[in-house]
């Protein structure tokens, strides 16, 4: 029996009678992440990992009916045992493992291998079946070593202060912001995060992640302070009236799609760190080996790719037709789009 399955609401565990991500309004969700495209409003009861709890009531309300498990707890629900695991994301994110008369699948949800000290790390869990994203399923993306695209990052960072130059780092405002915070050489000079930006960062904090301090613009008085400070905005900040205080600032753009030729030209900055919170090429096949699961659900990303490929390994696997982007996924479709075009004679 076929433990998860596509509907036009979402992924639906028949067994269970209930959804993981929906897109549409359902009774019972089970929230892998709270990342916009797979933590939607309008559900009656919803349940996610624990220490994801405090950023789903900021985004879908304190009103909302949340039901929290800790990592590896399980329970059982019409015969249906659930549980959740780290998904090495974002903070709370989990992988749904579900049991039923001896069979396990586990969804994905959105992964990644590295363990970047913000969330809990990965955990490969066994299973006959296994749900994927791709968001970068391509041999194209390979991520470089964490240490190395600090060093990097903090480079950029000191040689803009040494010039008397403001470093405005744009990157996501739930995840990727607070990975790049917990890299930041603190000794360089101050942080300043966008509004957007520190109330997520203070949920990580009181989550238990030590992460440097961070202040607001407005708590930063002196010019020649904030010359030398760091601004991490997300990237909708980019070319509003709040950029003004910087002067001559000097820009850069965090982005697994910084990996694609042009990304970097097109969002007009001086510098392109590529840095996902998503698998790259040999993380995926390093996830979906571990599992040992001899089937394959491909939900979104480069889903024929993968699926191609998983086929070739002698597995069987299939695309699922879901909602889910990524946060970043205007840019992404619009990037591939641009190249398309760029790339034709
Ligand atoms: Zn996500
Ligand atoms: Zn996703």
């Amino acid at each position: 029996m076929d433990l998860v399955v596509a509907r036009p609401e979402g992924l639906y565990c028949p067994p269970g009678n209930f959804y993981i991500d929906p897109w549409r309004p359902v009774d019972r969700a089970v929230i892998t992440h709270g990342h916009s495209d797979h933590a939607r409003s309008g559900n009656q009861h919803y349940l996610a990992a624990r220490p994801g709890g405090g950023i789903l009531h900021k985004r879908l309300g304190t009103d909302i009916d949340l039901q929290l498990l800790d990592y590896g707890e399980s329970l059982v629900h019409d015969g249906v045992t659930l549980s959740l695991h780290p998904a090495g994301h974002v903070l709370g994110s989990a992988q749904v493992r579900l049991e039923y008369q001896g069979e396990v699948w586990v969804a994905s949800g959105d992964y990644k291998l590295d363990d970047d000290g913000t969330c809990a790390p990965f955990e490969p869990v066994r299973c006959h079946t296994f749900i994927t994203e791709s968001t970068f399923g391509l041999p194209i993306y390979r991520w470089m070593p964490q240490p190395q695209l600090f060093a990097d990052i903090n480079t950029w960072w000191r040689a803009n202060a040494e010039a008397g130059r403001t470093s405005v780092l744009f990157c996501y405002a739930f995840g990727k912001a607070q990975r790049v915070l917990s890299g930041l050489d603190t000794g360089i000079g101050p942080i300043v995060s966008h509004g957007a930006v520190e109330p997520l960062s203070a949920l990580y904090r009181e989550a238990g992640v030590a992460l440097p301090a961070s202040r607001y613009l407005g708590e930063i008085t002196d010019a020649a302070e904030l010359r030398r400070a760091i601004v991490l905005a997300p990237p909708s900040a980019q070319g509003s009236p709040w950029m003004r205080r910087f002067g001559d600032y000097a820009d850069g753009f965090a982005s697994g799609w910084m990996q694609l030729r042009g990304t970097r030209r097109r969002r007009g900055v001086d510098r392109g760190f590529v840095m996902s919170d998503h698998a790259d090429w040999p993380g995926l096949q390093k996830a979906i080996s571990a599992t040992g699961a001899e089937r394959v659900f491909v939900t979104h990303g480069q889903v024929n790719v993968m699926v191609r490929w998983l086929r070739e390994q002698g597995l069987q696997a299939h695309g699922f037709n879901t909602e889910y982007g990524d946060e970043e996924a205007e840019n992404v479709a619009s990037a591939a789009a641009a190249e398309t075009v760029e790339a034709a004679p």
